[in-house]
């Protein structure tokens, strides 16, 4: 059946103002599905067969604790998209598989990497005053940017909560002084210019959203979003900032010292700043010293405009 139903190519017309739309699907056998909207769902998975077989608990990604510690053998650790960390199953408890899996982001592994190198390297110096690296820290939700061209796609946290919905329902991302405050949720939508918003307050602060087809307010949102600010009382605030009477100055300062530029890597606006200033001027340069713009390298654009903003700044001082 998958030899006949592969698909192999699409039918598409170009409507009245010239944009190619979707008509049908063309399967291997010759078949054509047709359809009004062509929708893809990709996922990533872990391939975690070899360490399934080897014995290592497995449920969507090897199952490791806080300390990247796989659950059953003490000398095996795991990283990155094949790593699953969860709490280690309390003795007798069902065997329930943890909820959760591997990010599937580039930053997390990176992180886990760096944190699980330096608790490596305290364990060989085996340095009376050297403490180890600390413990790893809990991940935030992820800032997903989708990079394709031509829509613009920006998600963070669980967007499950439906505004009509019990405000009990869902839990959060941040846990600010919001604590326990039911979540609220504001959703403004326009499928004919392909525009939506969604945004998951609790006590006001910013804890999920996703904004499709509105980079202004999107780049809004993340500001808001990475700093746990507070939104306006009046959503639609947000809304006017991709709307044609957008003043550029009524914004958030997208050039803050602590505003992120690489989510990958969690590169600050004052880290590039001050490399700019250091007279390390390249993206390329950058991203030697900070690893920015080397994950998904879709920030490679912003990062050159900030170089550009402080390297132009008098005598390289930071003024974000
Ligand atoms: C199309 C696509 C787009 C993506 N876009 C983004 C993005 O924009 N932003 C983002 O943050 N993340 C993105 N990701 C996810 C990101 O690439 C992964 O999260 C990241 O690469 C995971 O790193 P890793 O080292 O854990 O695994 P991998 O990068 O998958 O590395 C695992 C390595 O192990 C090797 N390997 C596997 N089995 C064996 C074996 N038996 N013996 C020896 N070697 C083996 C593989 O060949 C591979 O080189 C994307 C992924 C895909 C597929």
């Amino acid at each position: 059946m998958v030899a006949h139903s592969r698909a192999e190519s699409l039918l598409v017309h170009l409507d009245d103002d010239g944009v190619e739309r979707f008509d049908a699907l063309v399967c291997t056998d010759g078949k054509e599905i047709r359809g009004d909207l062509l929708l893809l769902s990709c996922g990533v998975g872990a391939r975690s067969e070899f360490a399934q077989l080897s014995g290592l608990e497995v449920a969507t990604g090897i199952l490791v604790d806080g300390t990247l510690q796989s659950w059953r053998d003490p000398a095996i650790f795991a990283i990155g998209d094949c790593a699953q960390v969860a709490s280690r199953r309390a003795p007798g408890a069902t065997s329930a598989a943890p909820l959760g899996g591997p990010s599937g982001l580039i930053g997390p592994g990176w992180r886990q990497a760096d944190w699980l190198a330096a608790r490596f390297t305290a364990d060989i110096l085996q340095a009376a005053d050297d403490v180890g690296p600390g413990d790893l820290a809990a991940e935030r939700p992820a800032l997903v940017m989708l990079k394709a061209h031509g829509i613009a796609v920006v998600a963070a946290g669980s967007i499950a909560p439906e505004p009509w919905g019990e405000p009990s329902d869902h839990g959060g991302a941040h846990t600010g002084d919001g604590g326990s405050a039911p979540l609220r949720v504001a959703q403004w939508v326009d499928p004919q210019h392909g525009r939506y918003v969604k945004m998951v307050t609790r006590g006001g602060i910013l804890e999920v959203f996703v904004c499709v087809g509105m980079p202004r307010t999107a780049a809004e949102l993340t500001l808001l979003f990475e700093r746990g600010s507070e939104l306006p009382a009046d959503r639609s605030v947000l809304l006017r900032y991709d709307g044609p009477d957008y003043e550029a100055s009524s914004s958030s300062d997208r050039f803050a010292l602590d505003a992120t530029v690489c989510w990958c890597n969690g590169v600050s606006v004052g880290a590039i700043a001050e490399l700019a200033a250091a007279g390390e001027t390249t993206v390329a340069c950058v991203g030697s010293a900070t690893r920015a713009g080397t994950g998904c390298g879709g920030c490679k654009g912003r990062i050159g405009e900030v170089i550009a903003r402080f390297t132009s700044s008098v005598d390289g001082e930071l003024v974000g």
